[in-house]
């Protein structure tokens, strides 16, 4: 009896201790070599170690691999079926290699860069953002690599690794699309975007919805500073001070009531969520930018802050600081800093200027730190088309819809310069996974990834059989 508890107790142990940093399994899965991949620190400015991992996996997976650029801050390279001097029309899948930082604190259910597999879940910084994603594509494309052998595919695909993304994507994507776009030959990239969520029609809540996203919001990133000399000693108090001219504005543009701007992609996709969802809801959703709804599409949208954020301009207060100063010193300087998204219709300048006079007070200075490219949405297209048969053979009786993508990633340096674009996470994610990216407690589930695979797979499939189809006519 007391043999079987300590065996019992074993058995529950050994199903529950983490893979942890240090302790190097052999990799079987992909689940360990994505446990693998996440023990590395590779925030943005220092991708190689990763990289350099992740480009011997694919060599050791038979792919062809070309290194771009080799700098500690700047590695970008890409994993292909053919080497890309071959010229032939290229499906790219984009994936970048570095994560947002992760603070070791107790909010962390297992360490962000342990890497650690527990319950059948694997956890960590970039486990959805974006290193699983890279993995799965990875996986995917290696899976063609004895096909690619025996006969000849219509396509090269690559899986195409960059840095820096998350730091706007100048030493990476942007690098790539200034000096490389002739080798990579690209007829369609496939990058970041939407997932396969539930619960998004009201009427129908078990119906899956795939987000592909063919446009997405310009990011702007903006410093507001404002420049004051008072007497100093805060014992007399001054009436203005760069303090209070610096939050009386951001004051007045943070309680702006955002304008409603619908343009071509929103209209279709509020079109086809009101077809999708049906009855006097999906009426409702279908001509919300009717006349007859106008008055009312504010409310209706309030309620639904993620359809609100598709058709309005948002400004976020990120950071705000003084010089390092005692409390009895009234500080002559304070800045702030706000991300910004803007909705494809608005340029910056027809924004700043409305921002401007926002503000009006010539005392604040307002400097660009950032911006994405302007972009053109990619049409959905029969590569689209190929693309949702592929995620309707991965996951039946899903719907896919294009839509605009409310934040902005790397797709957009390869949308700026004409290439198609499509954002994509082939995935079945809930809310908390959702919530869990740029946050505490990353992490995706064993199941998840295996299905990514199968849906990447299915879609590199879907485009094949598509183009040979069309040669064969
Ligand atoms: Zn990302």
């Amino acid at each position: 009896m007391k043999y079987h508890f300590q065996l019992l107790l074993l058995v529950i142990v050994f199903k529950v201790t983490p893979v942890l940093a240090g302790d190097t399994l052999p990799i079987h899965t992909p689940s360990q070599l994505l446990s693998e991949i996440l023990k590395y620190r590779s925030l943005s400015g220092h991708e190689k170690s990763v990289g350099t991992f992740l480009l011997n996996k694919s060599l050791e997976m038979g792919l062809n691999v070309h290194l771009f650029n080799d700098s500690d801050s700047s590695f970008n390279f890409s994993a292909s079926l053919y080497p890309l001097e071959e010229q032939k029309p290229n499906i790219v899948f984009l994936s970048h290699l570095d994560v947002v930082s992760a603070v070791d604190s107790a909010e962390w259910l297992h360490p962000p860069f342990s890497g650690a597999i527990v319950h059948d879940t694997v956890w960590g910084r970039g486990c959805l953002d974006m290193k699983g994603i890279g993995l799965m594509q990875l996986e995917a494309v290696a899976s063609y690599v004895n096909e690619a052998k025996q006969k000849s595919l219509p396509y090269n695909f690559t899986v195409l690794f960059v840095s820096g993304e998350e730091s706007g994507g100048t030493l990476g994507a942007k690098l790539i699309t200034e000096h490389n776009l002739p080798l990579l030959n690209t007829s369609l990239v496939i990058g970041e975007g939407g997932a396969g969520l539930k619960n998004v029609l009201p009427s129908k809540p078990e119906q899956e919805v795939f987000f592909l996203s063919i446009i997405e919001k310009k990011s702007l990133w903006l410093k507001l500073s404002v420049r004051q000399k008072t007497h100093g000693h805060s014992s007399l108090p001054a009436s203005t001070s760069a303090n209070s001219i610096l939050i009386k504005s951001i004051d007045r543009i943070t309680t702006e009531r955002p304008i409603i701007i619908f343009n071509k992609t929103t209209k279709n996709m509020f079109r086809q969520l009101g077809e999708l969802n049906g009855g006097v809801q999906g009426f409702v959703l279908k001509h919300i930018n009717s006349w007859l709804l106008r008055p009312f599409r504010r409310k209706i949208l309030k309620r639904e802050p993620l359809l609100l954020t598709e058709v309005t301009n948002t400004i976020q207060l990120t950071n705000y600081s003084n010089p390092n100063g005692p409390p009895n010193v009234i500080p002559g300087v304070a800045t702030s800093y706000f991300d910004c998204r803007l909705v494809p219709t608005v340029t910056t300048k027809k924004f700043l200027k409305k921002l401007k006079r926002r503000i009006h007070n010539h005392k604040v200075d307002i400097d660009i730190i950032d911006q994405s490219p302007d972009e053109k949405a990619s049409k959905p297209n029969e590569q689209f088309n190929a693309i949702e048969a592929g995620l309707k053979k991965a996951y039946p009786g899903c719907a896919v819809l294009p839509v605009l993508f409310p934040a902005t990633t790397d797709n957009s340096y390869f949308r700026s310069n004409g290439i198609k674009a499509f954002g994509l996470l082939p995935l079945e994610l809930n809310q908390t996974l959702i919530e869990s990216v740029h946050s505490a407690n990353e992490c995706v589930p064993v199941n998840t990834v295996n299905k990514g695979i199968e849906a990447y797979k299915m879609i590199i499939r879907e485009l094949i059989n598509q183009e040979n189809t069309k040669m064969k006519k």
